[in-house]
């Protein structure tokens, strides 16, 4: 039972403090993210109120509808925002049958408004940084949150300040600038332009950076993917689902997220195992996941994945907690697979995913291979971003055809090539 006061009347909902995830310190909701005490990450704490299904149902076609379990005000949905979420969860049967599995989804989540999830996470960000008083809405990003945050900014009408690395896919660097705001390119690593990000938060107390100094909020709209997934399922957990890893926000708080549904009475308690997928080119989690280690070594990333690019993942720790609980693990995959596995699921399901798929599904596929992952068990894998974004990475992988004459004559001639097309669409189903 809730003993806070009425939603109406607060500005973080149900949220009522801040929580340090080391020491269990508390502190008054507001623009912290380090625990004065041992530094470590805050994240937010609730006293949630009941809650029906038919309450969320009832709510929304986006993340609001799930607003009682985020850190934002009631009516958030009445106001003005790029609205995400809701976005499908496709049954892969095509894909399963390949794998030789027996139930697998995809939670397609290039259907967001920028076309990847970083649109839940930015709404949530803007929305706290906004209650406390922020003006201007910032981010570091390895591309895709630079996206969201722009465009997020833009739809309120607020200034955006959004720092990247120079060397990002093109795509992704025209999708920021097209949204007008600050656009800072950065002749360095992702982490590189974190640390600038950090400093910058230091000297500017009006401005919100959502994955630093509004993280603990920021972090908490990735649990909607977790619900989303479990009201999608008919309110039933998956037994086993697969996460891409950058930061490792997302895998965490979806665990967060399908712990909070039990407790709350929303779904059934059942064991679902929880999987870390990397590029290999990129694999700090994966590699100290695999040493047994609980600390995560920075690494220098060389990878085609550039939205998984942290080679300093702040929740790495989390995530080993959270894969070791669950009895699932972490693996990473080759760009070479990365490629394979992007256009795998395409020829089978008709989803053109990001680098970030590749790495989610070339995981899935090792694990299979492995035996570390039960095809017999319900899966659910993170499609996080459109495969628009990242078309360089396919360049070299599809065969773009030579133009031929409007005539019947050249169609005929051509023939052998389109033969060539088709094996090459079979093979990609060919090799698990
Ligand atoms: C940012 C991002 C992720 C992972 O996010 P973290 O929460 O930092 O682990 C996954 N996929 C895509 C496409 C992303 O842009
Ligand atoms: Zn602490």
């Amino acid at each position: 039972m809730s003993t806070s006061a009425p939603p109406e009347t607060t500005r973080f909902g149900y949220a009522t403090h801040l929580s340090c995830r080391e020491c269990g310190k508390t502190s008054d909701l507001g623009p912290h993210y380090a625990c004065e005490d041992c530094f470590g990450p805050l994240e937010v704490a609730y006293d949630y109120p009941p809650l029906t299904r038919a309450d969320i149902e009832s709510g929304p076609q986006n993340i609001w509808r799930y607003a009682s379990l985020l850190p934002v005000p009631a009516d958030i949905a009445q106001r003005p925002s790029t609205r995400p979420g809701y976005t499908q969860l496709i049954r892969a049967d095509e894909l399963a049958q390949v794998l030789g599995m027996r139930r697998l989804w995809v939670k397609d989540d290039s259907g967001n408004p920028t076309h990847s999830f970083k649109d839940r996470v930015a709404a949530v960000a803007l929305a706290a940084a906004t209650e406390m008083g922020f003006t201007v809405l910032a981010c570091p990003s390895t591309g895709n949150l630079a996206n969201a945050v722009a465009a997020a900014a833009a739809r309120v009408g607020i200034r955006s300040v959004v720092l990247v690395p120079a060397n990002l896919e093109p795509q992704k660097i025209i999708a920021t600038a097209v949204y007008g705001g600050t656009f800072v390119t950065v002749d360095g690593t992702y982490d590189d332009v974190n640390r600038l990000a950090s400093q910058l938060a230091s000297e500017h107390d009006d401005w919100a950076f959502v994955n630093v100094n509004v993280r603990p909020y920021y972090a908490e709209g990735s649990k909607t993917l977790a619900f989303e997934i479990a009201e999608q399922l008919g309110w039933r957990l998956p037994d086993q689902i697969v996460v891409p890893v950058a930061s490792g926000a997302q895998l965490v708080k979806i665990d967060k997220g399908f712990s909070e549904l039990v407790s709350l009475g929303l779904v059934e308690q059942s064991a679902w195992k929880i999987y870390g997928a990397q590029a290999t080119g990129c694999s700090p989690v994966s590699a100290a996941y695999a040493a047994g280690h609980d600390v995560v070594r920075p690494v220098m990333p060389a990878t085609i994945a550039k939205s998984l690019a942290i080679g300093n993942p702040a929740d790495g720790p989390y995530v080993l907690d959270a894969v070791r609980r669950t009895a699932g693990a972490v693996a990473d995959v080759s760009d070479d697979e990365i490629v394979d596995s992007i256009r795998l699921l395409a020829a089978t399901e008709g989803i053109f995913g990001e680098t970030s798929v590749g790495v989610t599904l070339g995981v899935l596929r090792k694990l299979l291979a492995a035996g570390q992952l039960d095809p017999a068990a319900e899966t659910v894998i993170i499609n996080s971003g459109d495969g628009l974004k990242t078309l360089d990475a396919l360049a070299g992988a599809v065969r773009v055809p030579a133009a031929i004459k409007p005539t019947l004559e050249a169609f005929t001639e051509a023939g052998a090539g389109w033969d060539e097309c088709v094996r090459a669409h079979t093979d990609a189903g060919a090799h698990r």
